[in-house]
């Protein structure tokens, strides 16, 4: 049975021209016609899809957490009249919003596949017609009740997906999760890897993001300035990302110690994610993460920066109580990380 797709142009390399020596996106209508224009998209096998453009289409790193909201608002609002949807994105901030849908976007049964190109489909050597063709089939063929991103030949869960390569076209990479599917000459989806299908009683939910949550993250560094923390620390944020050397380590410094512990006494959500890529958050393991432990962080186990932000949106977004957030923030809600099993809680 032909599926029935929503294609979503937001923007990005993929729908590009060149104008006064730099990359911005084409004039409305552009995607339509380019898309109109790939025949594989329109043969018998393939979905049947409508394209949207989003207003204004833009270079994601353009994207604040109000556009996050209109997307999932687009997805939410249309959800019963398609089996799926297309998400044409930049890619520099393509794994930021695939991780706040993931999180706005509950009880999900359809596939929503955010794709893009690193050369625009008005270029000979374009990535994106094979993107876009690949999402479209993985749409067709696929029962996927999550939100996912297909770059350069491989599905990724999205709230675990980064961009790691700025030039090449596997500009991707799911350090912490396995692939979700790989596609070589035939595309298998990893069943046993995807979240499960909700059951009839967990209904889809659109929860909007509220968009005035205050959120940094301070990546350690040696002889980071506690002076400068402090500065940050004292603002009005509400969440704050530690982006830790290793498994979780901080110098041992009396001064900064006390500034993330003033911190968690003033209710910052405070979580401790790793500057590597693999691996995950123990706090427990040196002296530097032990004691930052013992201030009330969290440990933010083996999550992406941007999983971790959407997750702090979100939390901010439901209002529990900050001892509620602190344990939530440590739950796998939407498969983002992997030390608890898949909770249906939230
Ligand atoms: N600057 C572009 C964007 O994120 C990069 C891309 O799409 O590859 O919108």
């Amino acid at each position: 049975m032909k599926k029935k797709i929503s294609i979503l142009y937001t923007g990005g390399t993929i729908g590009m021209i060149k104008e006064g020596g730099n990359y911005v996106p084409a004039p409305p209508g552009y995607i339509s016609e380019a898309l109109n224009g790939i025949q594989e998209l329109h043969r018998s096998d393939m979905p049947d899809f409508t394209i949207e453009e989003y207003t204004p289409v833009m270079d994601s790193a353009n994207m604040v957490p109000k556009d996050w909201v209109a997307i999932g608002e687009y997805i939410a609002k249309n959800y019963s009249f398609f089996d799926g949807f297309i998400v044409l994105h930049g890619t520099d901030t393509m794994s930021y919003t695939a991780s706040a849908l993931a999180f706005m976007l509950k009880n999900l049964s359809k596939p929503v596949i955010l794709t893009g190109a690193q050369i625009p489909l008005s270029e000979l050597r374009s990535d994106g017609r094979d993107n876009i063709i690949a999402a479209a089939i993985i749409a067709q063929k696929f029962e996927i009740p999550e939100v996912c991103l297909y770059f350069g030949e491989k599905l990724y869960r999205g709230c675990r997906s980064i961009k790691v390569n700025a030039s090449g076209f596997g500009a991707f990479a799911s350090p912490n999760y396995e692939l979700l599917a790989n596609s070589g000459i035939e595309i298998n989806v990893r069943n046993d890897l995807l979240l499960p299908m909700p059951s009839s009683d967990n209904v889809f939910e659109f929860i909007p993001f509220a968009t005035d949550i205050m959120i940094t993250s301070i990546r350690i560094f040696p002889g980071i300035s506690p002076q400068l923390l402090q500065e940050i620390v004292s603002s009005p944020i509400q969440g704050l990302i530690i982006e830790a050397y290793g498994i979780g380590n901080i110098p041992e410094s009396p001064q900064l110690l006390s500034i993330f512990e003033e911190a968690v006494k003033r209710d910052i959500l405070i979580t401790v994610c790793s500057q590597c890529l693999l691996g995950e958050i123990s706090l427990e393991y040196y002296r530097g993460g032990s004691a930052l432990q013992k201030c009330g962080v969290v440990n933010g186990a083996d999550m992406t920066i941007e999983a971790t932000l959407a997750k702090i949106m979100y939390l901010f977004t439901l209002k529990n109580d900050i001892a509620k957030k602190r344990l939530l923030m440590s739950k796998n809600l939407r498969g983002e990380l992997s030390c608890e099993l898949y909770s249906t809680l939230i």
